[in-house]
């Protein structure tokens, strides 16, 4: 096992890794950009390393002065959290060739489904259901019109190198088409650097559905069931709940069976997910992220595991503490994310916390960097916290939300945490009746 791991990220998530690292008996190693020195992370590691400017790109993105902080404190391994370097292959090259260990899947994996055409030809060779679409990219506007008016309008255009979102656009007919194509390749070459495209069908209500899956690298491989992430902003997810309202033991055991067969076949090793559309019965891979999720606190809490922990483990080389026969579903779980944002046009609202005050009792759990006069910095995401609640059934999980909200306080900035308060009250909510749809359609008749 390691003496030592560092932790390339901030935030609630390098807490959360900086948690399972001391109850293992693990030094933490927290990295910091000048705009963090008074960041909770930084407090609550046994070391840290300021590793450069506020600008991510000079600091939790620079790789040099992340391998160097390893060198200078001696850690063995880096957990690389979510966002920043957590699925940058060449990253994970590079801790490779300096000895280091990263927690997580090989470069090789990550290099594979990072490009999300090369995921989805992956998912389909490992019998994994996915959605209609070209083969592969769609190099121009000829193409296009040929793939699309095959297949049938609705479609979306998405970058292959896509990831937040970004790089989408959906096309409702013909002449909507080369608009979209073109929107969608400059967006992505802004954003990604990559212009290429792929056309899929535009699924006109499904939800969101994502299989939590474990490899231990040696051909060993779990599920964890499925977490519902239908309710979404511009394609970026909201709330979050496990299990999800509408999928039978049937059906999870079926998709899970099959994730669990192709993560194992891969020799995958460590912590993904593997995210699916669902409409009418039937799933649709729409790509996969090799790494961990914001919003694993559900699956951890309905399965009673620690997934860092067995991050650590598998990435250290031992054996995976899971088995399949073993994890059963216990009640349910919600999470939801609370942005310093401005509701409704989710504008992020730095600034300094006045108050703080974090709910308690029976099923809550907060995973938060926030403290009483912290300054939340205008540089980074603006994901403050997540509350998690978990209770015997759905109904008693949604009612421990709401207490749980009640209690809890930020003051001085803005917080989408009015917005959940609200989303409580409605019927479709509490019923669990909600497409990925659902959220912008609610926010356009609220506040037009
Ligand atoms: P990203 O990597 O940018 O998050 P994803 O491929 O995971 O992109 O898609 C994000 C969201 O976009 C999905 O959860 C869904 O809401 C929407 N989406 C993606 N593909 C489709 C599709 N074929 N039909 C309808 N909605 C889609």
């Amino acid at each position: 096992m390691f003496d030592k791991i560092l932790i390339a990220n901030r935030g609630e998530i390098a807490l959360r890794v900086i948690r399972a690292c001391r109850e293992m008996g693990i030094q933490s190693v927290a990295v910091h950009s000048t705009a963090d020195t008074d960041a909770m992370h930084v407090r609550m590691a046994d070391e840290s390393v300021c590793i450069g400017p506020p600008s991510s790109s000079a600091s939790y993105l620079s790789m040099p002065a992340i391998i160097s902080a390893c060198e200078i404190t001696g850690a063995q391994a880096v957990h690389p959290g979510y966002g920043f370097l957590s699925e940058n292959a060449g990253f994970v090259q590079m801790l490779e060739d300096h000895g280091i260990s990263f927690i997580g899947p090989t470069s090789e994996h990550i290099r594979l489904m990072g490009d999300k055409i090369t995921a989805k030809e992956t998912a389909k060779s490992l019998g994994i259901p996915v959605v209609p679409g070209s083969d592969g990219g769609v190099p121009d506007i000829e193409t296009a019109r040929k793939v699309a008016g095959d297949m049938g309008y609705p479609v979306i255009i998405k970058a292959t190198a896509g990831g937040g979102g970004r790089g989408m656009k959906v096309a409702k007919d013909a002449a909507a088409l080369e608009t979209a194509f073109r929107t969608a390749r400059a967006e992505a070459k802004a954003a990604f650097g990559n212009d290429e495209v792929y056309i899929e069908k535009y699924l006109q209500k499904p939800r969101h559905i994502e299989i939590q899956v474990f490899g231990d690298g040696r051909g060993k491989g779990i599920h964890l069931g499925e977490r519902d992430c239908s309710l979404q902003r511009r394609h970026q997810k909201v709330l979050e709940e496990a299990p999800g309202p509408v999928i039978t033991a049937e059906q999870r055991a079926e998709i899970g069976g099959i994730c669990a067969r192709a993560i194992g076949e891969m020799g995958y090793r460590g912590a993904g997910t593997i995210e699916f559309l669902f409409e009418d019965g039937q799933f649709y891979f729409i790509e996969m992220n090799t790494r961990l999720q914001v919003e694993h606190p559900v699956t951890e809490a309905i399965f009673g595991v620690d997934l860092v922990r067995e991050q650590i483990r598998v990435a250290a080389g031992l054996p995976m503490d899971l088995e399949q026969d073993d994890l059963s579903i216990r009640g349910h779980a919600i999470e939801v994310r609370i942005n310093a944002e401005r509701v409704p046009g989710f504008t992020p609202c730095p600034g300094r916390i006045t108050q703080y005050h974090a709910p308690g009792g029976l099923g809550v759990r907060i995973d938060s960097a926030l403290y009483d006069g912290y300054s939340i910095p205008p540089y980074y995401d603006s994901l403050i916290g997540k509350l998690i609640v978990h209770g015997r059934d759905r109904p008693e999980a949604l009612a421990r939300l709401a207490r749980a909200l009640s209690e809890l306080i930020v003051d001085g900035v803005d917080t989408t945490i009015p917005l959940f308060r609200d989303l409580l009250q409605e019927p479709d909510i509490q019923s669990g009746n909600y497409s990925i749809h659902w959220l912008e359609r609610w926010l356009e008749q609220r506040f037009g």
